[in-house]
């Protein structure tokens, strides 16, 4: 194709969607006017052929990368077959799919409920916590993001908490986040036992046999990427045990491969009773989620109707892109890679940016998961300002990096297959755009 005609077609794109496309998150006038046409591994290309490094992943979800062949192929291979069954037919991709995932989990996992994404994937974990203890209340963070349907938004603890006729039976707590810590805590372990302490306290003040589960993500993502202190993943563990309460982990954003782990879980010393997942699986080629469900909730429902489904529930399609994509990872050594990548590549360098730059207030993370938290003061951590985030946003992209930027922060998120290289490549742009988008902030 020519420029001038790709060229065009990038003002098409623009063009219609700006007349037809509503989108979410933000205001209608001020929505992106990026275009995304192809891609590859961890790279982007416009309508018009300008090339960006993915540092996003999209909405962190491409774990494995743009447009992987294997993945691509089964999609191919699977439409040439049958693109749709109803969720309470028999169907093999299903079955596979789910035979992959479960092996992945805890032993006393054996079922898998498949969704069509993460929100709906809280949504049912919420409805099979309530059915299975006959209670009601549901505990989640006030730092987290569990999606955006009817009680996942509920569940969210961020800014996104709308105003919701759904809101029913509640309560958020605060979790675990030392360079902002809610509990005057100055180590992890401080902050571990004292978060512990604040949440055993809401627990009693509820009332433990009203409580049906606590819905953490295991390390909660949008909202900052802060990994669990020592121990504080065990304690919820311990104070569930103690009640009666189920334990929701949301593996959505953080699991299958992006914390360098296949769950994140896998970590630290916990083992939950409901695992919800969507993201990574699949790497949103083809849109699924689900809960992998503990052998007694599962048990809840043997003679006992679960009042719950989908009309694209193990879609076809979805499935055969899970099968394809668990296998490629496994055999490419995927999820080993990205805790590779992090330890060896991400890690260091964002270290090294950190020194170079007075704005960075804290690096953390793990695998392909990292956060730097930007401040106007390191000593008073004071959040730099929505227009600078915004200035930084566009030299980023401007440069051709697509960033995940969140309040104050710059999530680092790339595919999980990113290489040293292109880990390169995006911490120049890192650097020289922190130099030049904050002269005379702070
Ligand atoms: N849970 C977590 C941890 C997430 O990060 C997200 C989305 O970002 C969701 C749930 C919601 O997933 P979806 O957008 O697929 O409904």
């Amino acid at each position: 194709m020519t420029d001038s005609l790709t060229e065009g077609l990038d003002e098409l794109a623009r063009e219609l969607d700006n007349e037809h496309v509503f989108h979410s998150w933000s205001a209608q006038s001020q929505h992106s006017t990026l275009t995304v046409a192809s891609g590859r591994g961890s790279r982007v290309w416009d309508h018009s052929g300008r090339e960006y490094l993915d540092f996003s992943s999209q909405l962190v979800n491409v774990n494995i990368g743009h447009q992987h062949p294997a993945v691509v192929q089964a999609i191919r291979e699977q439409a040439e077959l049958l693109t749709t069954i109803a969720p309470s037919t028999v169907n093999l991709a299903r079955g596979e799919a789910a035979k992959r995932i479960v092996a992945r989990a805890p032993s006393g996992f054996h079922k898998v409920f498949f969704t069509n994404g993460g929100a709906d994937a809280n949504e049912n974990a919420i409805r099979m916590a309530r059915l299975h203890t006959g209670r009601d209340k549901i505990l989640s963070t006030y730092r987290s993001y569990h999606g955006n349907t009817g009680a996942a938004v509920v569940a969210t603890g961020d800014w996104r908490r709308v105003p919701n006729e759904f809101a029913r039976a509640h309560v958020h707590f605060f979790g675990p986040y030392l360079y902002r810590s809610e509990f005057w805590a100055s180590t992890p372990e401080e902050e571990s036992e004292r978060a512990l302490r604040h949440l055993r306290r809401v627990i009693e003040s509820e009332g433990p046999s009203s409580i049906a589960a606590v819905l953490l993500e295991t390390i909660p993502g949008t909202a900052g990427i802060m990994l669990p202190p020592p121990g504080y993943l065990a304690g919820v563990r311990e104070l569930c045990d103690r009640h009666g309460i189920m334990l929701i982990l949301d593996e959505v954003m953080c699991g299958f491969g992006r914390s360098g782990r296949w769950f994140a879980f896998d970590g630290y010393d916990v083992r939950p009773d409901l695992i919800t997942f969507a993201k990574g699986v699949n790497s949103g080629y083809v849109p699924a989620g689900g809960v992998v469900i503990s052998d007694p909730i599962a048990a809840t429902f043997d003679d006992r109707v679960f009042p719950g489904g989908l009309t694209y529930s193990g879609h076809p399609l979805a499935m055969a892109s899970i099968v394809a994509t668990l296998d490629a990872m496994e055999s490419e050594s995927i999820v080993e890679h990205a805790r590779e990548i992090g330890a060896e590549s991400i890690g260091p360098a964002l270290e090294d940016l950190t020194e170079r730059h007075e704005a960075i207030g804290e690096v953390r993370g793990e695998g392909v998961f990292w956060a730097m938290e930007l401040v106007t003061d390191r000593k008073t951590r004071e959040p730099l300002p929505a227009a600078a985030m915004g200035r930084l946003k566009s030299a980023l992209v401007g440069r051709g990096l697509l960033p995940f930027v969140m309040e104050n922060r710059i999530h680092v998120v790339p595919p999980c297959v990113v290489t040293a290289e292109e880990v390169a490549d995006a911490m120049a742009i890192y650097d020289e755009v922190l130099s030049t988008a904050l002269e005379g902030e702070g």
